[in-house]
């Protein structure tokens, strides 16, 4: 979790706390005089609301703290670039930085995988096909920008901070826990089909790579029927960097990175 976020959810702690207190004076105040009931009933029934959400931030946040613990283990325990594994559960350290290398305009990967997706792409030119790298690296501060401005979006809807951080990680990676900050991940698309859906999938762009990834070293990362193990819904359009001998592996065995690596 961004140091922002964890700010943002800890000012949303100290406001629960705050307007948890508030209205116990107020409550207090009003069974005194006995004179507003029907409204104590109200505000007892906010203070309620607000402490059940004050509750799940606050595990939220436990939950967020044995995460990015276990990450450093994790981390320190390979050394094997390729299979750098960043999930809901192994987050990447927010310095990890790769030497970038550009492989087509303003679109960069790690420099140790640019020559097996520059051929790649050169290969799937020359088959006929139309290519587009929509997104490839994006640092931590990238992810950051995008999560905190879909969250603002639906908290300026009337969303509660709880809500819009649950509805943000819908569609956002939270900084830190996305595979493209690694820089061996990019989303490929059709030059002539560029929606992120599951019709991306029947573009004659997808099904090439989906069959001819692996030569490269790629896999296709979040497969359709994989979302419960790598916790993202189908993605018919990112695919990773693993090396030749995994990607190999994983294609034919029909796994993900997390069964490979052995920790689904
Ligand atoms: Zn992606």
């Amino acid at each position: 979790m961004s140091v922002k976020m964890n700010r943002k959810i800890k000012r949303a702690l100290a406001f629960g706390a705050v307007a948890g207190a508030a209205l116990g004076v107020l409550i207090t105040f009003a069974a005194a005089s006995k004179a507003v009931d029907k409204k104590a009933e109200a505000f007892a029934k906010t203070e309620k609301t607000l402490k059940k959400e004050k509750k799940a931030l606050e595990e939220q946040v436990e939950k967020q703290k044995s995460i990015e613990a276990a990450a450093t283990l994790s981390t320190k325990g390979t050394d094997d670039w390729e299979l750098l594994l960043v999930n809901d559960n192994y987050p990447l350290d927010q310095k990890y930085e790769p030497e970038l290398e550009e492989i087509a305009e303003g679109r960069s990967v790690d420099a140790r995988i640019a020559e097996d997706t520059k051929k790649m792409l050169s290969d799937a030119k020359e088959a006929g096909l139309k290519m587009y790298v929509l997104s490839a690296y994006r640092n931590y501060e990238d992810q950051k920008t995008v999560f905190n401005e879909t969250m603002g979006d639906w908290i300026n809807q009337g969303s509660t901070y709880l809500d819009a951080y649950e509805e943000t990680k819908k569609s956002v990676a939270i900084p830190g826990y996305s595979e493209h900050a690694t820089g061996l991940a990019m989303d490929i698309v059709s030059e002539d089909y560029q929606d992120l859906d599951d019709k991306q999938a029947d573009t004659k762009e997808s099904k090439w790579l989906a069959e001819n990834c692996y030569k490269y070293g790629f896999i296709l990362r979040y497969p359709s029927d994989k979302s419960d193990i790598t916790g993202i819904v189908y993605e018919p359009w990112h695919y990773r960097y693993v090396g030749k001998e995994a990607a190999k592996e994983i294609m034919e065995k029909n796994i993900t990175l997390e069964e490979y690596l052995g920790v689904a």
